[in-house]
């Protein structure tokens, strides 16, 4: 299973980041189900500094506004990063 790696922010708003990919998922190009072997720290940073975060403190959670998943997109995984 791929292991990701996740930064939580005093907002609660969240980055999320392939750490370490498996075999399989080098080979295809396509990481595992996120959600796996999920890896989480906190940064100790007020805010995300996204645009459009309300800079309260929170627990993690989605956003802001439509951003899901940490910002996670698997196009965006350089494959020779790994
Ligand atoms: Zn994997
Ligand atoms: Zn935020």
């Amino acid at each position: 299973m791929c292991s990701y790696s996740i930064r939580v922010d005093n907002c609660g708003h969240y980055h999320k980041k392939l750490k370490q990919p498996c075999k399989p998922a080098k080979a295809k190009k396509e990481p595992c189900i996120p959600g796996t072997g999920e890896d989480a720290s906190t940064s100790g940073t007020p805010s995300c500094g996204i645009s459009g975060c309300d800079k309260k403190p929170a627990l993690k959670r989605e956003g802001p506004g439509a951003r899901t998943d940490g910002g996670f997109d698997e196009d965006d995984i350089d494959w020779n990063d790994y």
